[in-house]
């Protein structure tokens, strides 16, 4: 990926996390996916009093990005304004397979950022052949 499109990536993840809603946990995400058309796409963490309801910030981007027509997720970051990375959960991650091949997924926190496959946080999910 090109620099320019990791900084805009980040730049939209850490954007989104300023909008969280997250008055249970006090846990603020923001997650960004690159569309295959190039487009960005991000998302934070909405809570809910029923917690049950609450739907994660990777979870918002890939839902915006489908809405909007794509169907091919690129690369996903995630940023957190905490000491270290949050890793997807693994409803999410298995949200993001059914748009993402073996894509990165980068982390990152006011420390810095880190980088993994897809794969390697998900090595099989559920559905495939
Ligand atoms: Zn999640």
């Amino acid at each position: 990926m090109e620099e320019e499109t990791l900084e805009r990536l980040l730049d939209a993840a850490n954007e989104a996390c300023s909008h969280s809603y997250s008055p249970y946990s006090n846990f603020a995400v923001g997650a960004a996916v690159l569309a295959a058309s190039g487009r960005i796409y991000s998302g934070t963490n909405v809570e809910n009093a029923s917690y049950g309801a609450t739907i994660c910030a990777e979870r918002v981007a890939v839902v915006k990005a489908v809405s909007e027509g794509e169907n091919k997720i690129l690369a996903i970051a995630v940023y957190t304004p905490s000491a270290s990375l949050a890793f997807p959960c693994g409803m999410c991650l298995q949200v993001l397979s059914e748009f993402a091949e073996d894509i990165p997924v980068i982390l990152a926190d006011e420390g810095g950022m880190k980088t993994y496959r897809l794969y390697e946080l998900l090595p099989h999910r559920f559905g495939e052949q």
